[in-house]
């Protein structure tokens, strides 16, 4: 298959080899599992458990509200322990709404649990609905509702579904060793979004590190549907971006903040694809992913199926612990990964790699003034000047970083990676658009505010107004009742004197 070259992009060290040879296992059950009831993007799911109520392995611990949502699922059976807070999976460390559940061993299936003999019989809307109901996300780490992406039919003319298998993340393989154990499953699952999308063409891009991965998901292809390419990519980060891959597939560049759906194209992972496989086929809802736990200061590096809601400190000890102090534990990749706060959080949607890196695989060295040598310039992707826009942020002209393109930078790292003056320009470029993000909601604040404030007024006003005329109403109807009884009272005494004129 053609392929289309992009620009930018680096080699980091892939450190793959730790984990990419780890078959997929399943860790004992954990004593406890705190499952937060937002692990997508979009609204909380609202609870519909309560403490002490016992759930089956499947049953809905929380609905999802809104259209962008996802439900949460229990991921084993057990009784509920509390309806509460728990520390986040997120660098905040912050407490967010979490169930908690206590496994009682027998891990049961729900009764209710039930897939569909034919899921091809199933037009695109009932398809979506069953993922929607099954809780499913963008498995890559976007967390985006699935079956709001399946919907797109509805509002673009799509042609393509692009399976993007690069994992072009150091030391990530959980992707890598699910296409190598599951390609069959997987491909079902593609098959069955196509055909919800209403797309015939099918392109699952591997990055060529990945031999194993290919060639199963080639064999798997040819048994499945011819339709269906296998597409060996160059391994180069950040191939994974979307809309590098897209445009690496089919020559085709998505528009500046927009969608690839908008040229006709969708991306979904190969673990969204097997979770589909397996809430179609079985009915299961969303209860585990894959992670690849490794780095240098793991005694154990390997790929595990984890309930989520596992929490990070139970999955350290199932790879044997730490074989020294981590300089860094992120959840995610090295690249774009978020760093963790502790070995307490749980394990969400979202998380598909857990590191502990030593001393030796990172590089913290104390940043030095730019040195103008235009490497972070070559190297980004999407065709930015990292050093202007990071001076530009440095003097606090965030409105001039963001004319420079600040919001078409898709923070993957590359210019960071290749500085020689070690310059934290990705940090830079967070910070502004968060920066820009909070003025954003202040002016739409304001604005609303002032809306809010006019429409008092105006208000006001009107009641004035109204009070006004009320006032003058009275007042004009109390004259004209003055004149009336003033007029009844001088036709009086001419009445009488009529009256007694025509008595004599
Ligand atoms: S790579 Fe670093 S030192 Fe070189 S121009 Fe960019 S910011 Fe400056
Ligand atoms: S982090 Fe942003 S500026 Fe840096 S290389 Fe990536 S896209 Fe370009």
């Amino acid at each position: 298959m053609k392929l289309f070259k992009i620009r930018g992009g680096v080699h980091p060290e892939g450190r793959k080899e730790l984990a990419a040879k780890q078959s997929i296992e399943t860790p004992p059950l954990p004593h406890l599992l705190h499952i937060p009831l937002q692990q997508h993007i979009g609204a909380t799911a609202s609870p519909a458990v309560r403490r002490g109520q016992r759930v089956a392995k499947g049953d809905l611990l929380a609905a999802g509200q809104g259209t962008i949502s996802a439900p949460v699922h229990a991921p084993t059976s057990g009784r509920i322990m509390g309806v509460g807070s728990y520390p986040a999976h997120h660098a905040s460390g912050l407490s967010v709404p979490t169930i908690t559940l206590q496994p009682d061993g027998e891990d049961r299936w729900s009764d209710r649990i039930q897939g569909v003999e034919d899921p091809f019989s199933l037009d695109a809307e009932a398809i979506a609905a069953r993922v929607d109901a099954a809780g499913i996300v963008g498995l890559g780490g976007a967390t985006f509702p699935s079956a709001v992406k399946l919907n797109l039919r509805r509002k673009f003319r799509l042609q393509t579904l692009v399976i993007n298998g690069s994992e072009c993340e150091p030391y990530l393989t959980c992707d890598d060793r699910l296409m190598c154990e599951q390609p069959d499953a997987i491909l079902d699952g593609v098959r069955i979004m196509a055909h919800a999308l209403g797309v015939t063409q099918l392109i699952v891009g591997i990055e060529d590190n990945k031999p194993e991965a290919i060639a199963a998901m080639t064999v798997a292809a040819a048994g499945s549907d011819p339709a269906i390419r296998i597409a060996p990519l160059p391994s180069r980060y950040p191939m994974g971006s979307e809309k590098h891959l897209v445009q690496t597939l089919t020559g085709r560049e998505t528009p500046a903040r927009g969608l690839t759906a908008d040229i006709g194209i969708v991306v979904h992972n190969p673990a969204t694809a097997f979770a589909v496989h397996q809430a179609l086929r079985y009915g299961y809802p969303l209860v585990s992913r894959v992670v690849t736990v490794s780095g240098g200061a793991i005694a154990r590096p390997g790929n595990l199926r984890v309930l989520l809601g596992t929490r990070v400190q139970d999955l350290l000890d199932h790879c044997g612990g730490l074989t020294e102090e981590p300089v860094r534990l992120i959840s995610g990749g090295p690249m774009m990964g978020q760093p963790l706060p502790s070995t307490r959080v749980p394990m969400v949607k979202g998380s598909n790699g857990l590191l502990a890196l030593s001393a030796s695989e990172t590089r913290r060295r104390a940043p030095m003034p730019c040195i103008r040598c235009a490497s972070c310039v070559q190297a980004c992707p999407c065709g930015l000047v990292p050093l202007e826009m990071a001076a530009q942020i440095r003097v606090g002209n965030l409105e001039t970083a963001v004319g420079l393109g600040l919001m078409d930078c898709i923070g993957c790292g590359s210019c960071a990676y290749v500085c020689p003056g070690h310059i934290p320009l990705v940090q830079f470029f967070n910070y502004a658009k968060g920066e820009m993000a909070t003025r954003g909601r202040a002016k739409q604040k304001q604005t609303e505010t002032k809306r809010l404030a006019e429409q008092r007024t105006a208000r006001l006003e009107a009641l004035k107004r109204a009070k006004r005329e009320a006032m003058a109403r009275r007042k004009r109807e109390a004259a004209a009742k003055q004149k009336a009884e003033a007029a009844a009272l001088a036709a009086k005494p001419a009445r009488e004197a009529e009256q007694t004129l025509t008595e004599t």
